[in-house]
């Protein structure tokens, strides 16, 4: 199942906010060298993207940004799989936001 962040809350109920951090510990499953997408600020609460998957289906990034697709998306790796990227990803400029083809879910009507 797909963990769903953006209503989510923290241990001490604040909203979770969508971030880009590097994190070595992981609110959740304890200690990680991973990308974190959401978290608290003020708790100092952040989350891997396992726990807390940021939005791989629909068109907007966890910021409410439109994603675009860039068929050729180079140096880049992906923000949910941290593999790199080689073809096209979808991509937010503004947060640093990419999703790889392979993590890409199509949505279905
Ligand atoms: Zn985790
Ligand atoms: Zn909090
Ligand atoms: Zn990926
Ligand atoms: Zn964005």
């Amino acid at each position: 199942m797909i963990n769903w962040a953006a209503n989510d809350m923290c241990q001490n109920n604040h909203k979770l906010q969508w971030v880009k951090k590097h994190i070595q510990n992981c609110a959740q499953c304890g200690p990680v060298d991973t990308m974190c997408r959401y978290g608290c600020v003020q708790c100092n609460l952040y989350y891997c993207v396992k726990c807390r998957q940021p939005p791989v289906m629909g068109d907007i990034c966890g910021g409410g940004h439109e994603l675009k697709y860039v068929p050729t998306l180079k140096y880049h790796s992906c923000d949910v799989c941290r593999g790199s990227i080689s073809g096209g990803a979808y991509r937010c400029q503004e947060c640093d936001y990419d999703v790889c083809e392979k993590c890409w879910i199509v949505k279905e009507d």
